[in-house]
């Protein structure tokens, strides 16, 4: 069985063209395991991680710059939960997160589902591009 989609290869190529960055074969695999099914959130090292399986063979440097990379051509969102773990999401559109702590993992919320009663003004000379919440949750205990 073809691990890969035939069908998809040539797709993602224009993907990562059209987004200013050259296909080299490291972003295509990338950027299959990325965006080759559902919407998904995914941490570098997780990344790291199934790249290894699918015995894509790229440091996790290499892992973090095509990231920032493909976060900056505007093909992923990054959600950063604290200061040293960061989430890039494959679905850019504007939505808010559910962290579950203890799972380290993310669940979206429709945008539509948390309303602002108040925001601040944003600084002078200065425009708002998003408001990312994260809604912090654990496992109820009995
Ligand atoms: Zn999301």
């Amino acid at each position: 069985m073809s691990r890969t989609h035939p069908s998809r290869k040539p797709c993602l190529t224009a993907v990562l063209r059209m987004a200013g960055l050259r296909p080299t074969r490291q972003r295509v695999a990338l950027a299959e395991l990325l965006f080759g099914g559902p919407h998904r959130h995914v941490s570098a090292e997780q990344l790291h991680s199934e790249a290894g399986l699918s015995h894509v063979n790229v440091s996790l440097a290499t892992i973090y710059n095509t990231l920032h990379q493909f976060h900056e051509a505007g093909l992923l969102r990054e959600v950063a939960v604290d200061a040293s773990r960061s989430y890039f999401d494959t679905d850019t559109s504007d939505h808010h997160h559910f962290y579950v702590e203890d799972e380290q993992r993310m669940i979206d919320i429709p945008a539509t589902d948390v309303a602002f009663q108040s925001l601040p003004e944003a600084p002078a000379g200065m425009v708002v591009t998003h408001v990312d919440v994260v809604v912090r949750v654990r496992k109820a205990t009995a």
